[in-house]
This record gives C-alpha cells, sequence and structure tokens, in this order.
C-alpha cells in the first residue's frame, strides 16, 4: 500500500520512526513535510498528487469526515498532575467548577474530575460543539466544552501545555479562568487577557474604518475552506461601497498579504484563530467576518450621521 504520513509540527521528529514500521510491513511510505495545523488540515492535496492509497494523521482526532482513506492515530500524552493539591487552595471559592483539557491529555480528565470531586466541588465537563469529539476537550476552533456550561459553573479549570487552547475557551466564557500548567508547573489565572484582547480587538476596529478596499482570506484546507461566508463579506463590503476580493490559499503566508499594497484591511474566513493570534503579522487590520460587520455598522452609522460615504 501506498501511504502518506502526517504529523503536527511538534511531532514531525517521529515520523521517520512510523515510516519504518509501515515499510517493513511491505508499505511504500511518504511523509508530509507541510505545516499542519490540525486535522482541519488534512494533506489531501498531496495524497492525491501522490496516488496515495491512505493517509494517516496523526495527533488529532477526526474534525469533519472527508471523502478520502485517513486514518487518524491519536497521541496521548500523560501529563504530571502534581499541581492539583495546590489548585484547591487556589479554586476554594468556587463551588462549581467545568474541566477542559486537549486531546492530548483527554484520557487523564476523568480522573482529574475525580479528585476534584473527592475533594468537595461538583465538576460540570461541557460538550464541544462537534469538530472536537470528546466531552471536555477543546480546539482553538471549538470551545463548547467550557462555552455550554458557562452559565452553570463558578469558574473554568484549563488542564493543559500552552495558551493556544484556553485562549479561546477564555475569550468565549465570562466566569474565573484558571489554567494548570503542568509542564510549566503553574497555575494561573488569565481573566486579564479578556481585556486585553477585547482592546485589541476594538483597536482593528477602529483602524479599518477608514478602509476602502478588503482582501478576503479562503483557505484551501479541508476543515477552514469557507467560500459561503467570503461570498457574503464581499457581497455586503460592495453594497457599503469598498472594494473587495477574495484571496485563495492554502496556508496564508503573512508576507505575500502584505505585499498585497491595495488592501486596507483583511477579513478572515479561515482558521477563526488567525484574526486572534496573528494581528501583528499584517500591515494591515486582519479582522474577523465579525468585526467587519461591526466596521460596516459604524461606517452606515457615520453616513447616516453625516451623509457621505
Ligand atoms: S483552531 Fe484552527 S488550526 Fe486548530 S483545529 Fe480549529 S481551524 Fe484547525
Amino acid at each position: 500500500m501506498r501511504i502518506l504520513l502526517q504529523f503536527p509540527e511538534g511531532l514531525k521528529q517521529k515520523a521517520s520512526e512510523y515510516a519504518k514500521e509501515l515499510e517493513k510491513e511491505g508499505n511504500e511510505v511518504f511523509i508530509s513535510a507541510s505545516p499542519t495545523f490540525g486535522a482541519c488540515d488534512l494533506a489531501l492535496d498531496e495524497m492525491r498528487n501522490i496516488k496515495a492509497d491512505k493517509l494517516v494523521h496523526f495527533g488529532h482526532a477526526e474534525f469533519h469526515h472527508v471523502d478520502a482513506n485517513v486514518e487518524y492515530i491519536p497521541y496521548y500524552i500523560d501529563a504530571p498532575t502534581a499541581l492539583l493539591p495546590e489548585s484547591l487552595d487556589i479554586l476554594k471559592a468556587y463551588n462549581t467548577i467545568s474541566l477542559i483539557t486537549t486531546i492530548q491529555h483527554i484520557h487523564q480528565l476523568e480522573a482529574i474530575k475525580r479528585f476534584y470531586e473527592d475533594n468537595g466541588k461538583k465538576v460540570i465537563i461541557g460538550k464541544p460543539y462537534g469538530f472536537a469529539k470528546h466531552p471536555g476537550q477543546v480546539l482553538g476552533c471549538d470551545i463548547g466544552s467550557a462555552a455550554n456550561v458557562d452559565k452553570q459553573v463558578d469558574a473554568h479549570v484549563y488542564f493543559g501545555g500552552g495558551m493556544f487552547h484556553p485562549l479561546g475557551a477564555l475569550l468565549n466564557t465570562s466566569k474565573p479562568f484558571f489554567v494548570i500548567e503542568p509542564f510549566e508547573n503553574k497555575i494561573e489565572n488569565v481573566d486579564k487577557y479578556r481585556e486585553i484582547y477585547r482592546k485589541r480587538s476594538r483597536g482593528k476596529i477602529m483602524r479599518a474604518l477608514n478602509a476602502r478596499s478588503i482582501g478576503i482570506l479562503v483557505s484551501t484546507k479541508n476543515g477552514q475552506h469557507n467560500m459561503g461566508l467570503a461570498n457574503i463579506i464581499k457581497d455586503k463590503a460592495r453594497k457599503a461601497g469598498m472594494d473587495a476580493q477574495v484571496l485563495v490559499a492554502n496556508t496564508f503566508d503573512f508576507m505575500s498579504l502584505n505585499n498585497m499594497l491595495q488592501f486596507d484591511a483583511f477579513v478572515n474566513t479561515a482558521c477563526p484563530r488567525i484574526s486572534i493570534d496573528d494581528t501583528d503579522r499584517t500591515r494591515a487590520p486582519l479582522l474577523s467576518a465579525n468585526e467587519l460587520m461591526e466596521v460596516l455598522r459604524m461606517k452606515a452609522e457615520m453616513v447616516a450621521l453625516h451623509g457621505k460615504r
């Protein structure tokens, strides 16, 4: 069988090991060297181009069904739980907590839940919106496991490495939010980032108010492609008197975007995190669709008040 292996960045160094195993079984094996951001980003074009019979995607659960022979191999990591007793003191004011993590630690969630319950907490594990597959699991673009239970809990607790995953959940919830970082051995209340990101978003909207032309980002990645939304945005922007063009890429290169000097703002329809995490990388404001709608609303208000665009 002709097999293409695809690994996320953090696991790419393990690719040869797996390739050799599969070769021993008589397979012809190739390794995707493209950047990989998630199961939203399957190497389907590469698979077709090299006529692979199967794509083996490591480290992520299925994002959505695709019409191709794809095998998903999860990669679980046992993170140290030594910080849990210390977290009890920090969480003492909150009786009911939600618990979230990433796919890498999802197998530990039940034990962590039991620990808190044994120590008198009520723990609610929410369900994701659908791209994430397990209760309590969050993705950068699926924070349902926290947002769906926001009203029922006194605080949210994220267990896992880094700020990428908790940030999305933080920005879409309202309760005190704690990150237990087992690899850096720290527990942090991250509520302050809500205001920082709200101000950043407001700043982008204000900067885009004078934009006369926008470039709308459409990714060809299987789980990020949203031409329907791009067409709605284009239509609304043009009706508001703006020039609007759709820009297509697999992975957006910010240097290339910055070379498109004709655009005064960019609007993202690809991975929703691009317009949150990458806003410092473009010379013009990089807006989400909702932020553009706010720009158009404010522009319409200004036209109503001052009578010109
Ligand atoms: S956050 Fe972005 S990169 Fe991650 S799974 Fe969602 S769409 Fe893909």
